[in-house]
């Protein structure tokens, strides 16, 4: 069905297409990583984020980081930016060969969004700049975007549009292997270990980020360069994971079960909380 709304996109929106599987982490997963990502905001980024954020999300912008996934359809040039395929299985990612969409047309893939939008919210604070864009637009593609990039299949194959035609089951419910990444994992997880309540599982990655990963976190936020934000750096680090976790030992109707998911299940919250501290390391950056 994914695959379907993946190929069809710019043509017609079709019925399936209306109910479509989660693109990108499932609202679980993006809602976390916004969470984790407004909770390390400078003052004056966090008064950006409140200024832009329309009034009825009370200042909460974990409640709308799926919006990018709802205005799939609208905005009938947007899905094309929410992935990035490698040709041939490559296990690495580069921006010249990779960031297209399916009609070749350059820049337009996940990387190239969150260049677009952190360039546009980079007016932010310039008066005759600014009203060119609709910021708070900006703001949630971004927030929704630099989450998809950490999805380890949303930088994935061409050949199987990042897991979306690979059948597999977790354990007994039929599904594709992208779904798993996006839903499955992080699901299963809350349920076996976090009462199934969503806050208990950001109290833990928070708790990690500030204990066991505290040495790595600068490393993260940090870009090579001068850059505001790097989104080559995360996708390469995508496609390796999707090569090494993902893919790895998975074939059609392959069964994923306890094996897959707590040998997985580290990246996933690796990932959730990477997205979340480069998401607000971004924004620091952009809004000083
Ligand atoms: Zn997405």
């Amino acid at each position: 069905m994914m695959s379907f709304c993946r190929v069809q996109i710019l043509v017609l929106v079709s019925l399936t297409c209306l109910f479509p599987a989660t693109h990108g982490w499932g609202i679980d997963g993006h809602f976390i990583i916004c969470r984790i990502a407004q909770a390390r905001l400078s003052n004056a980024s966090a008064d950006a984020v409140k200024q832009l954020l329309p009034d009825y999300a009370e200042n909460d912008l974990g409640s709308l980081c799926s919006w990018a996934d709802r205005v799939k359809f609208r905005y009938h040039w947007s899905p094309a930016l929410h992935f990035i395929d490698t040709p041939e299985k490559l296990c690495t990612y580069q921006y010249s060969r990779d960031c297209k969409d399916a009609n070749g047309e350059k820049d337009r893939c996940l990387a190239g969004a969150i260049n677009n939008y952190t360039n546009q919210l980079l007016t932010y604070s310039s008066e005759s700049t600014k009203a060119k864009y609709n910021l708070t637009e900006a703001l949630l593609f971004l927030s929704h975007f630099i989450g998809d990039i950490h999805q380890p299949l949303h930088v994935g194959f061409t050949e199987d549009k990042g897991g979306n035609t690979i059948d597999v089951h977790w354990y007994t419910r039929k599904t594709v292997l992208h779904h798993v990444w996006d839903v499955s994992i992080i699901d299963t997880s809350e349920e076996r270990y976090y009462n199934s309540n969503v806050e208990n599982l950001i109290d833990t990655i928070q708790q990690n980020i500030t204990g066991v990963w505290a040495d790595q976190v600068k490393k993260w936020e940090n870009c090579n360069s001068t850059e505001t934000t790097c989104p080559n750096i995360y996708a390469s680090e995508g496609i390796k994971a999707a090569c090494e976790w993902a893919y790895k030992g998975v074939t059609e109707d392959s069964v994923l079960k306890d094996a897959y998911f707590i040998s997985r299940l580290p990246i996933v919250n690796l990932r959730l909380a990477q997205g979340g501290v480069r998401l607000a390391a971004t924004l620091n950056r952009i809004f000083g």
